[in-house]
Order: C-alpha cells, then sequence, then structure tokens
C-alpha cells in the first residue's frame, strides 16, 4: 500500500474488514433507498440518498486506505444527518431514527478518540435519537403509500439491528482471539515459540504428578548447544539466533505432544519426557544428536554439535534436585568433548 500510515496490526486489519463489510451493506441499503423515495415521490430525499451512496464509497475508499478513524466519523456523520433529514421530512412513523440508534456506538471504534471524546459523541447521537420522537412527530411531507408505514419501521428496525449484532460479534470473536494471542505469548519464547521457563514450570510438574500417576517413568533432559559463543563471534548474532531457531524446529519435529521443549536460556534448551524410561530417552536423544549434527546452513562451512544431559525422575524428587543431576550430566557431556549425551548415574 503506498498511503504514508503505518502497516495496521492484525486486530486494526480485522477491524478494517468489518468495516468495510458493514460499510457495502450500508451503501446497498442507500442505494435500494434511492429508488424507494422516488417510488414514493420524495425527489429531495432520493437524491439525499445518492449523496448517501457517494459518501459510503469515499468511507470505503479510505478504509482501504487504512484511514479507519477518518472513515469512522465519516460514516457517523453521514448516518446523523440522513436520520435527521429523512426524520424531519417524512416524520417518524416509518422508523428511520433507528439509523441514529445503530450508529450511535460507531465512533467508540474510533481508537484514535479519546474514550471520553467518543462517548460524549455518541451520547449526543443518542440524545438526538430520543429528541426525534419529540421533534419530528408531524411530519412535513406526507409519501405516497403511507399506509405502508408500519411495514418500513418494522424492515428498518431490523435492517438497522443486523449490522449491530454483526458487529458485537465480531469484535467478541477478535477478543477471544486477542486473548488466546496473549496467553500464547505469555507462554512461549518468541525467538523459538517454545515453551518459556516461568510458563513450563506448572506443565512440568503436571506432567510429572501424571507419571507418578500412572506408574511411569519420566526424564528430564537439559541439552545446550556446543561453542556457541565462537559460533556468535565467527558468524555474527543474527547467524546465531537463527540456529537457536532451528534447533528448537529440531526438537519439535522429534518430540511428542506430551513431550514439553522449554528454551531454558540463551542456548540452553531443557526437555521433560514423559513415559520415557532412561534407555529409551538415551535412544531418541542420540536421534536428536545425529540430526542437529546433520543441520546444515545457508553458509555451507557452518556445523553445530549439541550435548545433552539426561536424568530419570524418581518419585518423590523434587524437580530442582533432578534439573540439577540433568545439569551435571551436561556439565559431563562438555568435559568429554561435547556432541554426546550423558546419563545421570544416581537417577537409573
Ligand atoms: P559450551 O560449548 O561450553 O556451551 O560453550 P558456549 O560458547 O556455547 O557457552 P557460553 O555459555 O560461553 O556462551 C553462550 C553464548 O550464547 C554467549 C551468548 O552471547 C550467546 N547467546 C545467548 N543467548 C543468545 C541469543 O538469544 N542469540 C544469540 N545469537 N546468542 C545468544
Ligand atoms: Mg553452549
Ligand atoms: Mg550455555
Amino acid at each position: 500500500m503506498d498511503h504514508p500510515h503505518k502497516q495496521p496490526n492484525e486486530v486494526e486489519q480485522l477491524k478494517n474488514q468489518l468495516l468495510k463489510q458493514v460499510a457495502w451493506y450500508c451503501m446497498g441499503l442507500h442505494a435500494c433507498l434511492i429508488i424507494t423515495f422516488l417510488y414514493v415521490g420524495v425527489e429531495l430525499l432520493a437524491i439525499v440518498n445518492i449523496m448517501s451512496v457517494a459518501t459510503w464509497w469515499f468511507g470505503i475508499k479510505l478504509l482501504e486506505r487504512a484511514q479507519q478513524s477518518l472513515a469512522l466519523r465519516i460514516f457517523s456523520l453521514e448516518v446523523t444527518i440522513h436520520s435527521i433529514l429523512v426524520c424531519a421530512i417524512i416524520g417518524i412513523d416509518y422508523g428511520f431514527q433507528f439509523y441514529l440508534w445503530a450508529a450511535s456506538c460507531l465512533l467508540l471504534l474510533d481508537t484514535q478518540l479519546k474514550l471520553k471524546q467518543a462517548v460524549l459523541w455518541c451520547t449526543m447521537i443518542i440524545i438526538m435519537f430520543a429528541c426525534t420522537y419529540l421533534v419530528f412527530e408531524q411530519p412535513t411531507q406526507h409519501i405516497n403509500y403511507d399506509q405502508f408505514a408500519p411495514y418500513l419501521h418494522f424492515l428498518n428496525v431490523v435492517v438497522c439491528g443486523i449490522p449491530m449484532i454483526y458487529t458485537i460479534g465480531l469484535i467478541r470473536e477478535i477478543t477471544i482471539g486477542q486473548q488466546d494471542e496473549l496467553e500464547m505469548l505469555a507462554a512461549h519464547d518468541s525467538l523459538t515459540h517454545l515453551f518459556n521457563r516461568r510458563y513450563a514450570h506448572n506443565l512440568i510438574q503436571q506432567a510429572y504428578r501424571s507419571c507418578m500417576n500412572n506408574q511411569q517413568p519420566i526424564c528430564v533432559v537439559m541439552a545446550d548447544i556446543d561453542h556457541f559463543k565462537r559460533v556468535n563471534d565467527q558468524y555474527g548474532h543474527e547467524q546465531g539466533d537463527e540456529i537457536i531457531e532451528r534447533v528448537a524446529q529440531c526438537l519439535t519435529q522429534h518430540l511428542n505432544n506430551a513431550d514439553i521443549a522449554v528454551r531454558w536460556g540463551g542456548e540452553e534448551f531443557l526437555l521433560v519426557l514423559p513415559g520415557y524410561s532412561m534407555l529409551k530417552a538415551q535412544k531418541h536423544l542420540e536421534i536428536i544428536r545425529q540430526a542437529i549434527e546433520a543441520m546444515t546452513f545457508t553458509n555451507a562451512a557452518l556445523q553445530i554439535t549439541m550435548s545433552f544431559g539426561v536424568a530419570q525422575w524418581q518419585a518423590k524428587c523434587d524437580f530442582e534436585t533432578v534439573l540439577k543431576q540433568a545439569d551435571i550430566a551436561l556439565y559431563k557431556s562438555k568435559h568429554k568433548g561435547r556432541n554426546t549425551i550423558t546419563s545421570a548415574p544416581n537417577s537409573h
């Protein structure tokens, strides 16, 4: 897009999409009203509706240019002027005042307006709606087919209600989506999308309790990329980040749904493997170790390896203890020359 505004985020895009749908709906509605007012012999209102169609079309163009705030203000103004004019000319029997009711909340969506200002404007529109019953009781012009007034009134109420239900429903969905996203962000590390340390704690305890209850083994693994400082120094921090990301992907690919992978620190990962005996964990880690060793990068000279320390989590043992055991085993792997797996001796 070639407009000077910053790229709107996903929620703003969704809101924009929703407003565009509502705007098309309103434009269609005004087009129908041109024909209706011509048919019933109120030419002035037919002309007003031609201008309304043009206004909504202009608003859609603004939305396409991501100028949502301006579009919302124009829409609110159009609805207000249109409703008041129609009620002033043909009275309130046809229910055109309900467009004020429907539009009253529109300005609340304008996030560039302060809440107080938006509430004030919306309240003014609602007061105008209430005033239509006092001011426009007597129409200035009678229209042909006025026996259809109750039906048109009914239709207008329904037509006004639908976008309100649609809008509030969609905002509800956006809010739920945002909550999910916030939970995701709080639980995961942004670079690797693995669980972060803080969030993983509860998951790990749950997995442990479940294994103990079902008399299943469970293993805890500390894994650390070898000589990562050297890789960073030699190939740069960005390349380092890519390696961390790729290692995380490789770990995820080799794990089951019940397994827990956590970015424990910079280039350090914690794996919790429910249902794994020490032997099974060792075999599985060997596959992962080989996969990481075989990883290729755009820079063909680059190769990385990873060291592992694994401990079986015994009954009545707290997490800190098993973690320490896995950490000592990892340290041994480093000491042995790296790119290897060491099991904690007292956890068999
Ligand atoms: P060892 O084989 O003993 O583990 O050596 P090492 O160099 O991997 O270990 P060390 O702890 O000395 O260095 C870890 C380095 O990881 C230092 C730090 O700059 C780097 N690092 C930590 N987090 C990140 C990160 O998010 N991105 C990048 N690119 N580097 C990181
Ligand atoms: Mg390291
Ligand atoms: Mg480290």
